[in-house]
């Protein structure tokens, strides 16, 4: 009988502004990419589209994210707002020969894939986002790519695919602590595998020479405990995760799961401290923090530079 709570004022969203945000928002026009950030109207769009620190490095710092293999996920996780279906449509063969030319011409310094999950192909769609990878980087080598990749049922053969495909990033989603993860994700998914496919992607690119970054992402204010976040971090550190974001849950109908509580702002600047001493390499925190938020930026100002 507990009652969702309130929307708190700092969960509320921005008006879109900063550096080159109006545009990238024009250069988009015909290039026939849909974008995440425009179709959720993420409220990060001014400062992920905006251009790195201050705006000053303009499309160079800028992050955005597409969306590949359709609008429709075999799973149905109780957070997520995406559609559900057994069978989805067939995938669109010419998408990564189209996407990776509308990509390198709109010419972002930082590109973020995601998809839905395709448990009804054999290869989960691992081929096909590799392809888009090879694609983008065969056009405009200098844009750093990241995929937010499905767990592949913990498929070796189809996580390596992805991580041997000339990515900057691996990202994969635990999205909470191994207790909620019933109560959360879809019945198809479990910590474990989760943490076992970031093992995976990180150990064969070391391997194969060309060690990729490997990020994932926790909702808080879904269940959890302060000494369970602790637990899941540091599972997460002996698999040498490099970067981890917390953002908070919000409920994208009422037939998704109801919000637990929100987070005040300052939680999340004590988690972005307690993963930093923990090894973290990167680590962005804050109420409306999402998986790819200004992802971009962290490459200037930490890696590239
Ligand atoms: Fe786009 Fe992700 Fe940034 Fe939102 S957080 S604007 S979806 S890149
Ligand atoms: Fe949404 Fe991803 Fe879960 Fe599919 S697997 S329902 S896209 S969170």
């Amino acid at each position: 009988n507990l009652k969702t709570p309130r929307l708190p004022s700092h969960l509320k969203a921005k008006i879109p502004t900063g550096g080159s945000y109006a545009s990238i928002k024009k250069d988009l026009r015909g290039l026939g990419l849909h974008t995440v950030c425009e179709e959720a109207r993420c409220p990060n769009i001014g400062e992920c589209w905006g251009g790195g620190k201050d705006g000053v490095e303009g499309k160079r710092g800028a992050t955005a994210t597409i969306m590949l293999m359709g609008d429709t996920c075999t799973r149905g996780c109780r957070f997520c707002s995406i559609k559900t279906s057994r069978a989805p449509p067939p995938l669109d063969p010419h998408e990564p020969e189209n996407t990776a030319e509308a990509i390198s011409r709109w010419g972002l310094g930082y590109i973020v894939l995601t998809s839905v999950d395709r448990d009804d192909l054999i290869d989960g769609g691992s081929k096909h986002i590799a392809e888009t990878i090879m694609k983008i980087k065969q056009k405009a080598p200098d844009i750093l790519v990241e995929a937010l990749a499905p767990d592949f049922s913990g498929n070796v053969e189809n996580i390596e695919t992805v991580a041997l495909s000339g990515l900057d990033v691996f990202a994969h989603n635990v999205e909470t602590v191994p207790r909620c993860t019933p109560f959360v994700r879809d019945r198809r998914a479990n910590f474990e595998q989760s943490i076992g496919v970031l093992k995976r992607a990180k150990e064969a690119s070391r391997v194969a020479g060309r060690e990729v970054i490997t990020k994932t992402s926790i909702m808080l204010g879904v269940g959890e405990t302060e000494a369970e976040v602790k637990e899941a971090l540091q599972r997460l550190r002996d698999v040498e995760v490099d970067v981890v974001t917390f953002g908070q849950y919000m409920r994208p109908t009422k037939k998704h799961m109801k919000v637990d509580r929100y987070v005040e702002p300052a939680e999340f600047d004590v988690w972005r401290t307690v993963a930093e001493n923990m090894g973290f390499l990167y680590v962005a925190s804050g109420p409306l923090v999402r998986s790819s938020y200004k992802a971009g930026e962290f490459f200037l100002h930490n890696v590239l530079k």
